[in-house]
């Protein structure tokens, strides 16, 4: 399997850490960069590695030499006049696989590959996508999919201040095939993946995937991003960030939660988020847990909003986040209700499911989708109905005095915590864990 290395970028913007070392040989923990992705690549069973060189090409091959040393073959390709990321792998085309791996040098990654490989076939998608919400959507190339996860549209950065959307980006990994490839038209200038290849693509009816993913990924391209990514190093960020290691999460109801709870909300304007959730989402993302939504949203079986509604609901939610630099990894709802009698009223939704909460399967779906430890999760919400559907999936959990405040008076149970609202939900949920020694 060929693992193809985005390797020629000039690195301008590193110059002042880097002086005239070529970016991928940029160190994380003492070792370049390009390292950790011949080692990532070689557990996973990539036996090819081939750098498209440019700036630096010399360094770049004595450092790599045949790949020997690292247990792989490695070929370096690049001649001519610099063609962008995309325009490389299109004039190296004929020396490719027909089914290859594509990353950006300057990506300091740690992504369950076989898994993204598998996904990639089972699609059978031209190209395939890495996708994730990030903490600056405002600002990012952002991706739309549709509901079988294949993308529909490329916004480019900067995004307007009317869109709603979900917070969905490049993450600058891709699957391709070769084949797709071959059709395109050549051209003289600089071609960009993002901007330029991808497009091109959809607009001629290729099918590309979007592999939603809350892997550790990350451009190390400037000297802040860097010194980010050498401290994720550090503190064990990027070894933990992979599919392969299950990590904690926050479930959170929506309504009374994370937004007023306004007698059902129909329409994105009626969506309101409460004070200082934004803050408490991103406190639980940079201690790196999954955040996922888990709602009962019985409007759609009663006939008052559409999934298409909902979904605007929901990009409203996760713009006004993305505005605070805060991120959910996955929302999930039952769009069920038992009971009939509604006018307008969708009768093939009216059943008794296993998702609707106090029922767990939402729950148990997320955690098989983003491989939560669900023995270090937790569920908070503001009803008891919350409590009971944590008890029922064998996690702790925290009700919180917004919202209903616990006072529906629908099931007995006790939460093991009670907090304020999500803030001081987050706080203690941190502490905990903390003194638990993770
Ligand atoms: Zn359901």
């Amino acid at each position: 399997m060929q693992f193809v290395i985005l390797a020629g970028g000039k690195g301008t913007r590193l110059r002042s850490k880097l002086g005239e070392l070529p970016k991928p040989m940029a160190p994380i923990g003492g070792r370049p960069l390009l390292e950790h992705q011949i080692e990532l690549a070689r557990r996973y069973g990539f036996d090819e590695i081939i750098l498209l060189v440019g700036h630096g090409r010399e360094a770049i091959e004595a450092w790599a030499g045949d790949g020997s040393r690292f247990g792989v073959r490695i070929r370096a390709i690049g001649d001519g006049p610099p063609r962008g990321n995309a325009g490389a792998v299109m004039a190296a085309l004929e020396r490719l696989d027909s089914r290859f791996l594509v990353v950006y040098g300057d990506t300091m990654l740690n992504v369950d590959l076989s898994r993204f490989w598998s996904a990639h076939a089972k699609r059978g998608s031209a190209v395939s996508l890495l996708i994730h919400p990030n903490d600056h959507p405002w600002d990012s190339d952002l991706i739309e999919t549709d509901r079988r996860d294949f993308i529909t549209a490329f916004r480019a950065a900067p995004g307007q201040a009317s869109w709603d959307y979900r917070n969905q980006v490049n993450a600058g990994l891709y699957i391709v095939e070769r084949e797709a490839l071959a059709g395109m038209p050549r051209c003289e200038g600089v071609l960009d993946f993002g901007t330029d290849l991808l497009p091109g693509l959809l607009a001629r009816g290729f099918e590309l995937f979007g592999y939603r993913s809350p892997e550790y990924i990350k451009d190390a391209g400037t000297p802040e991003r860097l010194d980010a990514v050498n401290v994720d190093w550090e503190s064990g960020r990027i070894a933990r960030g992979s599919f392969a290691t299950p990590v904690p999460a926050i479930f959170l109801d929506r309504d009374g939660t994370i937004n007023r709870d306004a007698n059902y909300v129909r329409t994105p304007d009626a969506l309101e988020l409460l004070t200082g959730v934004a803050g408490a989402i991103r406190g639980w993302n940079s201690a790196g847990w999954r955040v996922v939504v888990v709602s009962n949203q019985p409007v759609i079986a009663r006939g008052d909003c559409t999934e298409e509604g909902l979904l605007a609901i929901h990009n409203r939610m996760e713009t006004q986040l993305g505005l605070a630099g805060a991120y959910v990894d996955g929302i999930y709802y039952c769009p069920h209700h038992p009971d009939g009698g509604f006018t307008g009223e969708k009768p093939e939704l009216k059943t008794r499911c296993n998702c609707r909460k106090p029922a767990t399967a939402l729950i148990l779906q997320a955690s098989r989708d983003l491989n939560i430890d669900l023995n270090r999760s937790w569920m908070v919400g503001d009803s008891t109905t919350d409590i009971r559907t944590a008890r029922n999936a064998g996690i702790r959990s925290v009700l919180v005095r917004t919202g209903k405040g616990g006072l529906d008076g629908l099931y007995p149970d006790l939460p093991d915590l009670i907090a304020r609202d999500l803030s001081e939900a987050m706080h203690m949920t941190i502490a905990l864990h903390q003194g638990a020694g993770r």
